[in-house]
């Protein structure tokens, strides 16, 4: 018997029928949120997903990561209204170059592909290399 570990990247649609404003547009649009994730596969199973982003994207393309609170109450399907300011536009959340910061979620990336990685893998599920 061997232990059969694998990743998935999975991403989720949410949930979300009100409007969202956005002052650059001048005003209230439909948005689609959707939820992105890795997650850990044991013999096939799917068990637990970790390092999630939500995002929101616009119906002319754009996409904004979403506050991760906010996206957690929109996940559990909670009446949340998501305002301009639960947005950030995407990329500034550089996670993995500022592990020196107190708010580290316990996930960062790996220096050769860039795969999402737990702090205490010792190797890369993606590239097999030794990330230590
Ligand atoms: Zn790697």
């Amino acid at each position: 018997m061997f232990l059969m570990i694998g990743v998935n990247d999975g991403q989720t649609a949410l949930y979300y029928e009100r409007l969202v404003y956005f002052s650059h547009l001048g005003k209230a649009v439909n948005v689609t949120v959707y939820v992105t994730y890795v997650q850990l596969l044991l013999f096939f199973i799917p068990t637990f997903k970790w390092n999630k982003h939500y995002y929101v994207q616009l119906p002319n393309g754009e996409v904004f990561e979403l506050d991760p609170e906010v996206g957690r109450q929109v996940e559990r399907g909670r009446d949340v209204e998501i305002k301009e300011s639960d947005l950030y536009s995407n990329g500034h959340t550089d996670y993995y170059s500022d592990k020196s910061s107190n708010s580290n979620t316990g996930v960062y990336q790996c220096p050769h592909c860039g795969y999402p990685i737990v702090n205490d893998f010792d190797f890369c599920p993606k590239c097999g290399r030794r990330l230590r």
